[in-house]
């Protein structure tokens, strides 16, 4: 089967609400099953496209987003999902890449496209559709292995790539994201002390707050694919705002959200969260990179009857490779959860051998889940696929004997200073515990007699670059204390998925650290 088949279940939820696109000033629009499958039929016949050619889409998250991905997938098209705040250059630039049949985009992107200089064909979904008249094909489906949808990565480590996943890689993904709510479920009855039956008769109807963008994984299948198989509804933001997000929570009884470490210190620090009516919620899941832990800690004291999860996955996986619910997750908060039944994984030694449970090395995964290469790069591809189908994630991490795993750093980030590996993302989790400190990051710089030196940028008020040396050598080993710390004036710059850009950090690097 196929992804268009999959989804055309959905259509019996018919009348049920499927997204109501909230758009700030401009209030919110909402659309049924029924509505959302008859505007994609009526795009199907508009797109003139054949199996397998490769359509852009480039809009900010609204209903016009998820309708492009549905017809595309009907027509048998691979959806090639832009990052939609690049620049008309870089959209450009993306798009010429993927020398797309056709690309769909509102106003203001289709605008953007064409001045970049793209000549070929562009649907802006924003202006009405006349019906055609045609129908859509009857469903042929695709083989398991075709193409589905081309994704890019988050680019935190160098420039972004795009991750081709199959039908079979997104369905596989879907299941993940089932079994992950099954875990929750049973989480509840856990938590509660009642069956199951009791829980999913109490269970308020779904509703998801989307917050991360469709362009990513995880809005992708998380927060759009995986709701509508069940029916639920999709509550869906133009752009982020903490204030609005919380309003929305009780507005429209969202049940479950789904989000990273940077849009939850926003909603507890700026909008006010201690006042807002989350009863609503009935799961909270944080992912992408570690949640710091005091920051846990405030969001379970303000949504007590919340379960909170975490999970471990990349574009290339299709999503979450490893969960962690409720009493799983509070068991070992550090870790990302246990890795699912649908995912082998090893621990590598740097001489290929195994790692012991408790030990740090390589993580590489095979599942169904994973891509089966990047967009235009073969070079890149090599170097992440092995021949027996195994994916290098870039990741180091370990297992422990119950199967949890933690993710320890990127192999990039590690900084090997005076021999002693140091791994960054240890220093910023000591680092995030000191409480005037808002943002930080490490990173390696060049070194003569040490060969690589770590640094440490933070944003923090009152305090001196000695006071955060003295934090970290008094909880970890003194060589792993920042050599050097600069104050950000402002906010640490982030990537399109909220990861601290340390490219740019390391570029802005000399000028904060001239400021002392
Ligand atoms: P690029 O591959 O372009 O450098 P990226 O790796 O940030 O960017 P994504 O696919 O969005 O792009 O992110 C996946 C990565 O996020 C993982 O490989 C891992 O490094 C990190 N990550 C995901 N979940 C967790 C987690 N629970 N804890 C720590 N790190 C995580
Ligand atoms: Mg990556």
């Amino acid at each position: 089967s196929d992804l268009a088949q999959l989804l055309e279940t959905a259509r019996r939820f018919g009348d049920a609400t499927m997204i109501v696109d909230f758009d700030g000033p401009q209030g919110e629009r909402r659309l049924t099953y029924a509505e959302v499958f008859a505007w994609r039929d009526r795009l199907v016949g508009h797109l003139g496209i054949v199996r397998g050619d490769r359509v852009a889409i480039s809009m900010r998250n609204r209903a016009e987003w998820m309708v492009a991905f549905l017809a595309v997938v009907r027509a048998g098209g691979v959806a090639v999902v832009l990052n939609s705040r690049g620049s008309p250059a870089e959209l450009a630039a993306m798009i010429d890449d993927v020398s797309p049949a056709l690309v769909i985009a509102d106003g203001e992107r289709a605008a953007a496209i064409r001045s970049g200089g793209f000549a070929g064909r562009l649907i802006d979904l924003t202006q009405p559709l006349e019906d055609t008249g045609v129908q859509p094909d009857e469903l042929v489906p695709a083989g398991p292995g075709d193409p589905c949808a081309i994704l890019f990565t988050s680019g935190t480590t160098g420039r972004v790539k795009g991750a081709v996943l199959s039908h079979r890689s997104l369905i596989t993904g879907l299941l993940g994201t089932q079994l992950t709510g099954a875990m929750v479920l049973h989480g509840m009855a856990r938590q509660y002390g009642v069956p199951v039956k009791t829980i999913m008769a109490q269970v308020p109807p779904q509703a998801i707050l989307l917050v991360y963008p469709l362009f990513h994984i995880s809005g992708l299948g998380s927060g759009f694919l995986a709701p509508m198989l069940s029916g639920a509804k999709i509550v869906s933001m133009r752009r982020w705002d903490a204030a609005e997000a919380v309003r929305l929570i009780a507005a429209e009884q969202v049940t479950q959200l789904s989000t990273v470490p940077t849009m939850l210190w926003d909603m507890v620090h700026k909008a006010r969260l201690a006042d807002a009516d989350l009863s609503s919620l009935r799961n909270i899941g944080s992912g992408g990179q570690a949640l710091p832990l005091n920051l846990l800690e405030e969001v379970r004291r303000l949504c007590p009857h919340s379960l909170l999860g975490t999970g471990y996955g990349m574009t290339e996986t299709s999503g979450a490779i490893a969960q962690a619910v409720g009493e799983d997750f509070l068991r070992s908060r550090a870790s990302a959860g246990r890795v699912l039944p649908l995912v082998d994984l090893r621990i590598l030694r740097p001489d290929g051998s195994e790692c012991k449970s408790g030990e740090s090395g390589d993580i590489l995964v095979r599942s169904a889940m994973i891509m089966t290469g990047y967009w235009n790069r073969p070079e890149e591809t090599a170097a992440a696929l092995t021949a027996d189908g195994w994916l290098r994630t870039g990741d180091i991490g370990f297992q422990d004997e119950d199967g949890y795993i933690t993710i320890v750093d990127r192999s990039k980030d590690m900084v090997i200073s005076g021999g002693e590996n140091i791994y960054c993302a240890e220093v910023e989790r000591v680092l995030s515990e000191l409480p005037q400190i808002k943002e930080c990051a490490t990173f390696g710089i060049a070194d003569d007699r040490l060969g690589e030196l770590l640094v440490a940028v933070v944003q923090a008020d009152g305090l001196g670059e000695e006071a955060v040396r003295e934090w970290v050598s008094e909880r970890l080993a003194r060589y792993k204390a920042p050599a050097r710390v600069a104050f950000s004036p402002g906010p640490l710059p982030r990537n399109h998925s909220q990861k601290i850009d340390k490219i740019a950090l390391r570029a802005l690097w000399p000028q904060l650290a001239a400021q002392g």
